[in-house]
């Protein structure tokens, strides 16, 4: 058994480097006789990582055995915890796959009968997970043939293949519970479970086996005594563990933040390896942020007990690694106690292979500052070489090129735009506010002549297959652009048409051009790269490809005016302008890593600003920017979250306040778990914003009004993240709801989020209940 690792990675993603296992799922769940299909899918895909990683120069090869959706369900799955309600379905008997398999698809996407298991963002990633459902009474059975099999291939193959498990802490402050009780009461039988596991892991030839801990980078609870006792009982835990192990060594694996909590709490009990993110906290990214941490000052807690594998490579974002300087890092922390080389986080967030990526074929300087997980993966084993005094020909040259890559990238004239660092370097104070909102209300009320209760909708409409099957022909050179331009057109006058006969108030000419509200606008910014084979998972068999936002953001035209215009040409309604905001145009991107994240979402404010300029020029009276993702960039500890959000909510203000006071500026967002975003909301300073309130019965409102807001607000009222048409009652009863905790002239009516997703079917008859209670209420308010 090796006792130490030179050389491996935290994770590794599973929907293969060509999505082979998203077509397979996908194929499976359409027909269910093709079982076998998925089984040889699966299995090849992780014996052709194994493979890969061991050629690669790992000498520990992390292992998720065949996963098929996420590994918080697979946990679930293992520890026999998936929801009671899925347990009456039948298994098929589908050769090769785990016997659990419909059940475990059954939880993660509900059935015709039964409603998914919620799903929500894995940490501050943009990956979802699927949420464990728990109660008090739940048991937890082991269920690990499908694992102890999978482990077992591997071992045959000759992989040194090491189990990586959730670890109890993490998974149980991840769980939901259905009947409000505290699911961290069950972490003792959590370990217990994992107790008897582990026998049975090196019975099958485990050396190794890893626990990922990832809530440890965490506050883990805002009370001491809760976390001081949470914090000895999982120490408890893992002494159990070490003991159970037997000759199997335990790795403790924590990411996105300091493991320094992981290190304290877990040493003096036998924990082999602790597995750090060296990465989050220490890039440039964050030099404004007090957590810049210098190499001598890492790990206060390690004594040089156990080994750190120190996740140097950055395994969330895919910047080449300066190879040099992280050598600098293992060395100074090898000064002090066993070190190997690993990455920050598992390898899942970011695509497989740069080899692949054709879009990079024409620019060799961007590909020239890139690492994606292959590459990464060489990096890890470099380092780990160079470490040990054991290079390779050419690892010399290696460490100095990409260390000069590193440098080339802070230097070219693609990442420094010297006109547009002069106007940021211009920037005051004065341009980031807007006058008193009282002043522009006035002003506003009379330039809209609105009704009061408005109605609107959030700013997509179905994408219906017609217009998917536009947007291909268009890039397979099918249609011309001036063909794909009448689609687009015609398709607005259709959706304007629709809801000037829905009677909605303000209106929006729903986005059929945007295949997504991030990638739609950087394709057209300057700094952006859109990748084409970039993949990665986001959910299940969802796949996303973020784009690469490499250097200083510029806006070459206006990117919406066009369609803007052609949509108020057939109304004399007002259409709402619709732009993406600057912190959601940063959370889905893979973003530069060499200046503080608020200098770039200033220049990206600093587009949309004029983008606003243009679309008002061109007769727009609202413009309304999305923020999605302000709640998902939230620093995991609360320490560091004031000053995330003085950057976000800065960037967004600089964005919207060259508007003048007629303007009126929306916002959206689309998350209820609010409370702690209170004053940010505020602080936007949207002249309306709308937010998801229907699932939790307008309580947003109430925390609203306690908070003292006195902007416009538009709750929503209809949760279009399910198919289900409301009645009337239900909408009525919302609406009156919000007029309980918010004064009318306060209130906007709209649904919960953007309705891409939905069919027209549903989307007419749903806002026609939406319009009618506006006017039902309206009524009441005017009597
Ligand atoms: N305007 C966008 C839409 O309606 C907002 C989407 C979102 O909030 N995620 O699709
Ligand atoms: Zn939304």
């Amino acid at each position: 058994m090796n006792a130490q690792i030179n050389a491996t990675v935290a994770g590794v993603p599973r929907i293969g480097p060509k999505r082979e296992l998203k077509k397979a799922l996908e194929t499976y769940w359409k027909d269910d006789s093709t079982g076998r299909n998925l089984a040889t899918v699966a299995t090849q895909l992780v014996n052709q990582q194994a493979d890969n990683l061991t050629e690669a120069g790992l000498d520990s090869v992390p292992t998720i055995g065949r996963s098929f959706y996420d590994s918080m369900l697979d946990t679930s799955a293992l520890l026999g915890a998936l929801p009671a309600r899925v347990a009456d379905i039948e298994d098929h008997g589908n050769d090769g796959l785990p016997a659990f398999i419909d059940r475990l698809f059954a939880a993660a996407r509900g059935t015709a009968e039964l409603p998914a298991s919620a799903m929500t963002k894995w940490f501050d990633t943009n990956y979802h997970y699927i949420v464990p459902e728990l109660a008090a009474d739940t048991e937890f059975r082991l269920d690990d043939a499908a694992l102890l099999a999978d482990l077992g291939d591997q071992v045959t193959r000759g992989t040194a293949a090491r189990p990586v498990l959730i670890g109890p802490l993490t998974y149980l402050a991840l769980a939901r519970t259905t009947d409000g009780s505290d699911a961290l009461t069950h972490l003792e039988e959590i370990f217990e479970a994992y107790a008897r596991l582990l026998p049975r892991l090196a019975d099958r030839g485990a050396a190794w086996v890893q626990f990922d801990e990832p809530y440890l980078v965490t506050d883990v609870d805002n009370d001491d005594a809760r976390k001081a006792d949470l914090l000895a009982r999982t120490r408890a835990g893992y002494e159990k563990l070490v003991s159970a192990a037997g000759d199997t060594n335990l790795l403790v694996q924590t990411y996105f933040g300091d493991g320094d909590l992981a290190v304290k709490t877990l040493s003096g009990i036998g924990i082999a390896a602790f597995g750090v993110d060296l990465v989050t906290g220490r890039t440039d990214e964050r030099q404004a942020d007090d957590t810049n941490v210098a190499d001598a000052d890492l790990l206060p807690s390690w004594s040089g007990e156990g080994e750190i594998l120190a996740g140097v490579v950055d395994g969330r974002n895919i910047w080449r690694t300066d190879l040099a300087r992280a050598l600098d890092t293992l060395k100074a922390l090898a000064k002090r106690g066993p070190v190997g080389v690993s990455t920050s986080s598992s390898l899942l967030h970011v695509p497989y292979s740069l080899a692949q990526e054709t879009s990079l074929d024409n620019d060799a300087e961007l590909r020239s500052w890139l690492a994606f997980g292959a590459e990464k993966v060489a990096e890890v084993a470099l380092l780990s070489r160079a470490l040990r005094g054991e290079e390779s020909e050419g690892d010399d040259a290696a460490v100095a090129e990409a260390h000069a890559a590193v440098a080339s990238r802070k230097n070219s004239e693609r990442t420094r735009n010297a006109a547009l660092r002069e106007r940021t370097a211009a920037i005051t104070e004065a341009d980031r506010h807007r006058n008193p909102f009282d002043q522009r209300r006035e002003v506003q009320e009379k330039e809209l002549g609105l009704p009061p209760l408005p109605t609107t909708t959030i700013g997509s409409f179905p994408q219906t297959t017609e217009i998917r099957q536009a947007r291909a022909k268009l890039r397979k050179g099918d249609f011309t652009p001036e063909q794909y331009r009448e689609a687009m057109v015609n398709e607005i006058k259709d959706v304007i048409d629709r809801q000037e006969a829905l009677g909605l108030d303000v209106l929006v000419h729903g986005e059929p051009e945007r295949n997504d509200m991030v990638q739609y606008f950087s394709e057209q910014l300057e700094g952006y790269h859109s990748t084409d084979l970039a993949w990665v998972q986001s959910y299940g068999s969802r796949c996303v490809r973020p784009p690469i936002l490499f250097g200083d953001v510029t806006r070459p035209k206006a990117m919406t005016v066009e369609w803007f215009t052609t949509a108020q040409s057939f109304t004399d309604k007002i259409v709402k302008g619709m732009l993406t905001g600057p912190v959601t145009m940063l959370a889905w991107a893979f973003v530069r890593d060499d200046q503080p994240l608020g200098e770039t979402a200033d220049q990206v404010a600093l587009a949309l600003r004029d983008e606003i300029d243009d679309l008002v020029d061109a007769g727009a009276k609202i413009v309304q920017v999305d923020e999605a993702a302000l709640r998902e960039l939230l620093p995991l500890r609360r320490a560091q979250q004031p000053y995330y959000l003085e950057w976000s909510v800065g960037s967004f203000r600089l964005a919207t306040s060259g508007a003048e006071d007629a303007t009126q500026i929306h916002t959206h967002m689309c998350y209820s778990e609010f409370n702690e975003l209170i004053g940010t909301i505020a602080d936007l300073d949207g002249d309306v914003t709308s937010i998801e309130a229907s699932r939790n019965g307008m309580q947003v409102l109430h925390a609203l009004k306690d908070s003292g807001f006195e902007l416009a607000v538009g709750p929503g009222v209809w949760d279009i993240h399910s198919p289900r048409v409301p009645e009337q009652g239900e909408v009525d009863k919302q609406l009156a709801d919000a007029l309980e905790a918010v004064p009318a002239r306060q209130l906007w009516v709209n649904p919960d989020c953007g309705l891409k997703t939905r069919g027209w079917e549903e989307t007419t008859a749903a806002l026609k209940v939406l319009v009618a209670a506006a006017e039902k209420a309206r009524a009441s308010v005017n009597a």
